[in-house]
């Protein structure tokens, strides 16, 4: 059996170590922390459970993948559902739009609530579907880097209709054109955000990615979204895979253009492939010393951040559900401070996620476990002491408008998350929680890519590469690597 390491714990760094196990490698996991899955872990707070990090789950057939390749019966491991409202939003103007999953039924609160006529937003999320189905397997199935990938007929049926992608357009300029009504519009130009970009400069492919939502549905695992993670964690170490915790990499050890192992602990170890999901700029930088190539990778752009607020709250508030949305009342500014101004605006979006909704022993009877949500710019210095009082301010304010509540009163738990504290836990330069934007219509092609360049038997996965952040991203980003290490075998 031939050895094989990875760099890291996080959700790609699990898939893959299963995927190499299958392959037949003797697999070994250093992770620096004390426990797995990175970003996608869980805190107690008091009564309170809290998932760190992601929130949404979607595509959940690539983590039964996992199970699938294995022979396993993914229900017997990790159970989940769809649910039947994917978010609520709410305007401080008094409107409010449940996103059903099921198609009538959200059509029918749209032209309800916001007198948009049902076939405009049929017609729009069919449009949706035709890009994803176009170019989902060109850009988040297979390695973007490998150029023979990109000579099939898949790719000639993406340029012919290369006008649907609407590439000349900005996200928020298609929502404009196709959707006119206010709201409305806000509404699917927060799609940016799932991969921490700018509605305002992304490009219009990306009314693709409500698809996955609206068309394909949201989930939750019955345990929170930590059961992910640990479901697979079980699942790898049933393959035989070996974890090592606090156990951080310093150095990858190399030799002309082959790596030999890792140096962790001044103790060598030695491996025929090496898969880093560690932040793709830190590898360089810190494990390769390659200064030249992290300053290259330090000047893309990268995604927003955010400011979490977890709170324990004492109170239950049945119009809330799982996923909430509080809207700003001038997103174009709050884009511009994210990105632009590298500050934070004084009217934020505020997003609520309580797991207790689904997950009942997430929290005490009668109370809530509130993830509160603000996207940030990333981390480039920013006093974020004064920068958290200020949102909390700004934040309880929407709240308590909408709400019609005073919800400092609830507030009996508190941990405060920034840009700097996610960098610091999960080795994420600046903090930011896609690794690279996605604001540039090149983003896809200047991520780096999920092979070495310089040395033969180094890979690498996770949100900081190809095809970028979020857990399905970031599942494909294994799947990827193994199919690359599986064709260097053969
Ligand atoms: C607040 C927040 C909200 C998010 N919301 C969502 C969401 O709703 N839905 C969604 O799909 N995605 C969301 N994301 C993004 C998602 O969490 C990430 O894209 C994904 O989890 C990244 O996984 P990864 O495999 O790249 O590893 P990471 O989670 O980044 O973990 C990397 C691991 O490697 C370890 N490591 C790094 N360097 C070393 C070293 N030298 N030695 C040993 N160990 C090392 C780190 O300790 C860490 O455990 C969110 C992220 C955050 C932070």
């Amino acid at each position: 059996m031939n050895n094989a390491i990875v760099i890291g714990s996080g959700i790609a760094g699990i898939a893959v170590s299963i995927r190499l196990a299958k392959l037949g490698f003797k697999v070994k996991v250093f992770e620096a922390n004390s426990f797995p899955g990175g970003k996608l872990s869980n805190f107690k707070l008091g009564k309170y459970r809290f998932d760190f990090g992601p929130s949404l789950f979607t595509m959940p057939e690539l983590v039964e993948d996992l199970f699938n390749i294995c022979d396993e019966d993914t229900s017997m491991f990790f159970q989940y559902k769809r649910k039947e409202v994917s978010c609520n939003y709410f305007w401080e103007d008094g409107v409010r739009i449940k996103s059903f999953f099921d198609k009538k039924k959200f059509t029918n609160e749209i032209s309800s609530n916001l007198n948009v006529d049902k076939k405009i937003i049929l017609n729009y999320m069919n449009k949706s579907k035709i890009k994803y189905d176009l170019t989902e397997s060109i850009f988040l199935k297979k390695s973007l880097h490998d150029y023979k990938n990109l000579f099939n007929k898949k790719t000639f049926k993406a340029i012919f209709n290369i006008k649907k992608l609407d590439l000349n357009k900005t996200l928020h300029q298609v929502n404009q054109n196709q959707l006119k009504e206010k709201h409305l519009v806000q509404l699917f130009d927060r799609y940016a955000t799932y991969n921490g970009s700018n509605p305002y400069k992304t490009s219009g492919i990306m009314t693709l990615i409500q698809h996955l939502e609206n068309n394909i549905g949201t989930f939750i695992p019955n345990k929170g979204m930590v059961e992910i993670t640990n479901s697979l964690f079980k699942l790898a170490k049933r393959q035989g895979v070996e974890f090592l915790f606090n156990s951080r990499i310093n150095k990858i050890v190399t030799k002309n253009n082959k790596v030999l192992g890792v140096n962790s602990d001044s103790k060598f170890y030695q491996s025929e492939i090496l898969v880093s999901n560690s932040d793709v700029y830190y590898t360089y930088k810190k494990l390769l010393g390659d200064i030249n190539k992290a300053s290259k990778l330090s000047k893309i752009e990268r995604s927003s951040s955010a400011v979490i607020f977890y709170w324990g709250i004492s109170r239950k508030f049945e119009m809330l559900d799982l996923h909430n949305i509080f809207f700003s009342n001038d997103y174009e500014s709050e884009f511009e401070h994210i990105f632009e101004k590298k500050s934070v605006f004084e009217d934020p979006t505020v997003y609520i996620n309580i797991t207790s909704k689904d997950v009942t022993n997430d929290a005490p009877k009668n109370s809530e476990n509130w993830f509160v949500m603000i996207n940030v710019p990333s981390d480039c210095g920013q006093d974020w002491e004064k920068i958290v009082k200020e949102l909390k301010t700004h934040a309880i304010c929407k709240i308590n408008n909408i709400l019609k509540c005073e919800i400092r009163d609830y507030i009996e738990e508190e941990k405060v998350v920034t840009p700097k504290i996610i960098d610091k836990q999960t080795e994420s330069f600046m903090g930011a929680l896609y690794g690279t934007s996605s604001n540039d219509i090149k983003s896809s092609f200047v991520r780096h890519p999920n092979f070495s360049k310089t040395y033969d038997n180094l890979f690498f996965c996770g949100g900081t590469v190809h095809p970028g952040g979020g857990i399905p991203l970031c599942l494909n980003s294994a799947k990827i690597v193994s199919d690359l290490v599986s064709k260097n075998l053969s």
